[in-house]
C-alpha cells in the first residue's frame, strides 16, 4: 500500500512538471530585437502583478515576475548567440543591462556575460537550490533575471559569468542605435 502511495504521488508529480513544460512554448519564442533605445527608467518601477501580466508574454511573466529559468539551448538563446554588435535591456521596464562587448560563450545555453550596467543590476543571496547562489535582478522593476557564478576560470576579465535568461533581455543592434 505505501509504495502504491508513493507510485501515485510519483506519477502526479511527474504529470505536474508535465503540464508546467507543455505550457511553457520556447521552440518559437524570440528575443526582442528593437529599433531604438528604449526609454530609461528613473525611479523604481513598481505594478501589480496583474498589470506585469498585461504587459509581459508568458514566458517572461515566468522568468520575471516568478524567478523561473527558461531551458537551455533555447530558440531565443540560439538567436542571441548568432547576434552582433548591441546593447541588452530589460524586457521589463527598459533599463540598460549588458553590452555584446561583455557577452562570452559558456557553453551553458544560457546568455552569459562577464559585467553589466551595474547601476540597474542588483543581487540578492538565493537558496532555493539548497545552497547559496547569487541571484541577478533588475535594479528598476525588480525582475529576475538569472544568476552570477564567480571563479569559474572561463579566462574572462572579471572571472564572472552572469548567467541570464533571454526572455529578460531585448536588444538594441548597434546600426540601430546609430539611425
Ligand atoms: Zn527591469
Amino acid at each position: 500500500m505505501k509504495s502504491f502511495l508513493i507510485l501515485a504521488i510519483g506519477a502526479a508529480f511527474s504529470i505536474c512538471i508535465f503540464a508546467q513544460t507543455q505550457r511553457l512554448s520556447y521552440t518559437d519564442l524570440q528575443m526582442k530585437v528593437l529599433k531604438e533605445v528604449p526609454t530609461q527608467p528613473t525611479d523604481p518601477i513598481v505594478k501589480t502583478s496583474e498589470d506585469w501580466a498585461n504587459v509581459l508574454n508568458e514566458q517572461e511573466f515566468y522568468v520575471l515576475r516568478k524567478s523561473g529559468t527558461e531551458p537551455p539551448h533555447s530558440a531565443i538563446y540560439k538567436q542571441f548567440a548568432k547576434q552582433g554588435e548591441g546593447v541588452y535591456y530589460c524586457s521589463g521596464c527598459g533599463a540598460e543591462l549588458f553590452s555584446s562587448t561583455t557577452k562570452f560563450d559558456s557553453g551553458s545555453g544560457w546568455p552569459s556575460f562577464y559585467d553589466g550596467v551595474m547601476k540597474n543590476i542588483k543581487l540578492d543571496e538565493d537558496h532555493h537550490l539548497g545552497y547559496k547562489r547569487v541571484e541577478v535582478r533588475c535594479n528598476k522593476c525588480d525582475g529576475h533575471l538569472g544568476h552570477v557564478f564567480e571563479g569559474e576560470s572561463f579566462n574572462n576579465p572579471t572571472d564572472k559569468r552572469y548567467c541570464i535568461n533571454g526572455v529578460c533581455l531585448s536588444f538594441v543592434p548597434a546600426e540601430a542605435e546609430k539611425d
